[in-house]
Order: structure tokens, then sequence, then C-alpha cells
């Protein structure tokens, strides 16, 4: 045993693979899991009221100790997509493209996303900051420590979006992690100066290149975008996050040309498909050719079911070996009224939009939260176990099976080691 002082300790810890009644301790130090030791009482109120002999048994003293009183203790939340620079935006963009989103299987998501871009001239990033603010703060009440961010970038929206992204980024470093994406929502063929501004939020310090070929009215420009967003992503050296066949629309063939455009490069592991819900509709053949094509260039995905009638097969994808993750993708704003930035809630959702209700697919949701969802964004280290990172929540439900119905805030929320909430 090891003398050393560890950071945080938190006891009577019940761990996702522990068996019924059996609680841990897990040591933290220096941003990282140090250990994970059962307890030798299995009475959380037992091992709680002797929480000190507890530091003795296992030979290392905390600067600081939390007592989970039995709850799960897991990896805390990721958020693969959010429209973050849209948040609270509902008010001033109206109610127009709400029904053309939904209407006849999403056939209609063009006309609402041409909708949804009216209002954009009005972006200021005085009146978005407070907006990206409450988001944000309500990710740390709900343990969701990782963000996806994406900010349109166009000459309606210009920088005005990523510049208030780029400054709460600043603001939350070392609580909520934002992940920015240079997202060019109304096309960058149909949209001739989006290309440029999404460069210009690149040297800015965007973190990743994002993209809708979709939106294009040729199969020709559908290409032209994914390579030209590519090439963005090749001088920067950054990510890719694109919004790929999001349309009631089974003949779409972006995504496969994102996938061979992410072998052709070389990025494997570094690129994103997010929506994708004209999978739903595509033919069983060509279904598992590319989830097939998708393990080979290691892109992982990103479903948001409760935004749009029509979800992304990600049970079959997981199945053959797939990394897959849930979004948010919307609070409050032109395609979607609600949202809490509680992945909890997310999952929740998704359980019954997918029918995924079997305590092997609450499993599987809480991946796509977490750990599955940390290797669906490229981040290294987000699971817990010894020498991983001291990301971490503290719930009050002793199971996942509870964690998802009562979809509850963490009772603490662990970044880097550090307690973020409660502060
Ligand atoms: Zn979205």
């Amino acid at each position: 045993m090891s003398s050393e002082i560890l950071d945080l300790k938190i006891i009577n810890a019940r761990l996702r693979k522990g068996k019924k009644g059996e609680v841990f301790s897990i040591g933290v130090r220096g941003g990282k899991i140090d250990s994970i030791e059962p307890e030798l009482s299995t009475s959380p109120s037992q091992t709680s009221a002797a929480a000190g002999e507890v530091s003795r048994v296992h030979g290392k003293q905390a600067l600081k100790t939390l007592d989970a009183a039995g709850g799960l203790v897991t990896e805390s939340f990721v958020n693969g997509h959010l429209h973050l620079c849209k948040v609270y935006t509902m008010e001033l963009a109206g109610q127009n493209a709400y029904s053309e989103y939904h209407k006849g299987g999403m056939g209609g998501a063009m006309t609402a996303i041409e909708r949804a871009a009216d209002f954009k001239g009005a972006y200021d990033k005085d009146w978005i900051l407070p907006n990206v603010r409450r988001a944000c703060d309500l990710a740390l009440h709900y343990g969701n420590t990782h963000i996806r961010a994406f900010a349109d970038v166009d000459s309606k929206a210009r920088l005005e979006g990523i510049k208030a992204l780029l400054e709460a980024r600043s603001e939350y470093s070392g609580r909520v992690d934002l992940q920015i994406v240079a997202f060019p929502q109304d096309g960058i063929i149909r949209e001739s100066k989006a290309a440029g501004y999404v460069d210009e939020a690149l040297r800015l310090g965007a973190d990743a290149v994002g993209g809708i070929p979709w939106i294009e009215y040729t199969k020709e420009d559908e290409q032209l975008h994914v390579d030209e967003m590519f090439a963005l992503a090749k001088k920067y050296g950054k990510d890719v996050s694109m919004l790929l066949d999001d349309v009631g629309d089974p003949g779409e063939r972006t995504l496969e040309m994102c996938i061979l455009k992410t072998i052709e490069y070389g990025w494997h592991g570094r690129v994103t498909a997010q929506h994708c819900r004209a999978m739903a509709l595509y033919e069983e053949n060509y279904f598992r050719k590319i989830a097939a094509l998708m393990r080979k260039a290691n892109i992982g995905l990103v479903a948001d079911p409760h935004t749009g009638p029509l979800h992304a097969r990600v049970r079959d994808l997981a199945a053959a070996g797939v990394n897959v993750a849930l979004g948010q993708d919307d609070i409050a704003d032109a395609y979607y009224p609600y949202g809490r930035n509680n992945m909890l809630e997310v999952a929740f959702l998704a359980s019954h939009l997918m029918w995924m209700t079997s305590l092997q697919d609450m499993e599987l949701l809480y991946d796509m939260i977490t750990a599955m969802a940390a290797q669906v964004l490229g981040m290294r280290g987000h699971v817990l176990e010894p020498g991983g990172n001291a990301d971490l929540v503290v719930l009050k439900a002793e199971d996942i099976y509870h964690a998802i119905w009562e979809h509850e805030a963490p009772i603490y929320v662990i970044r880097n080691g550090a307690v973020v909430k409660p502060v």
C-alpha cells in the first residue's frame, strides 16, 4: 500500500459492474483515478459511519472524502451534439420550422432549415453568450462535462456564435469542456461565403470542422461540400463532425461520401457522423455495407432521437462494432422546444423512442452518454478504472435502471479530480 495522500476519496460507491450490495472506495490523485477497492462492509450505512476506519484499512488518507451513500458512481456525461449558439432562441426564431421539420417523414427538413435561418441576421455575441452560459450551468448541474458544441457560421450568423462559444470555452474551462464545431448550416455551395467563414472560425480556434452536405441541391455539390470541408480539416489538422443524411430520403448518400473521404485522408477515428436519420430508410443490404465501412473508418455516430421522427439504427450499429452516442441536439430553439442538457433525460427519451427498454438496452444507452460517447468524440481516458480521468458523477440511484428511470441530477460532479458540483 502506498502512503501517498489522495486528493479525493469517494466512499460507499456502487459501480456498474459490482455485485449486488457491494460498495467501493475510489481514490483520486492528480486528476486521475488512483485506485478502486472494495470496502469491507457491504452495508452503506455501516461503512459511512466508519469512514475514518476505511481510510486506514486502505492505507491512503485523502484531503477530501465524499460519501456516495451507496449511490452509483460512473464516468461523467458526454453530450455528443448540441447547437449551443441557438439555445433559448425559440421566441426569436418563431414557430415556422417545427411543422416543416417533422412533416412527411422529415421530407421537409430542408425547408425547415431555410425558415429557421431567417432570424440569424440578428446574431450578436452579446445576447448569445448569456444563453450559452445558462446552458453550460445546466450542463454542470446535470453532470454533463463534455459537449460537442455547434456554432453556425455563414453570411447571416457571421462569426457571432463562434465568438460567444470561444469565450464560454475559456470561461468554463476545467468544468465543462466545449469542443466547438464551425458549422455551415445553410450549405457551402448554396451559400458561397460560408466556407470562408468556416476557415476564419478555425483560424480563431474552433476545434472541429462541421458540414451538412445533404442540404446541397445536387449529388455533385454534396461531394464538393464534403471535399471542401475535409480540405479545411487537413489545412488546420482538425477533427470533422458532419450532419449526414439527416432527412427523410433513403437515396441520400452523404454518409457514404464522408466515410470514403475519411479513409482517403487517413482521418480514421477523427470523424463523427451526426444525426444520419435517413439510415432508418436504407435498404438492409446497404445499411450493412455502411456499418462495415463505418467500422473500417473508425467513425462513430451521434443520434438525437427526441428531436426528429426518424432514428439512426444505433443498436444495430453497436452490434456491428460501431461506437454510438447520444446528443441533446437542441434546447428551446427553432427545431425543439424543450431540453435541459440532462443526458440521463436524453437516454430516458431514447429508451422510449427506439424501444430500448430491456436492462441490456439500458446498459448500452448509458454507454452512449458516458464511455462510448467519449470514444465517438475521440476523447481518451474517459473510463472509470485506475489510470482513467477523474471525471465522474455520483448519483442518488443505485443502478443504471433507476438512474435512467429517475433521470435526476447527480449529487456530486467531479471534473479533473476536483468537485465542481456542489461548489
Ligand atoms: Zn443537430
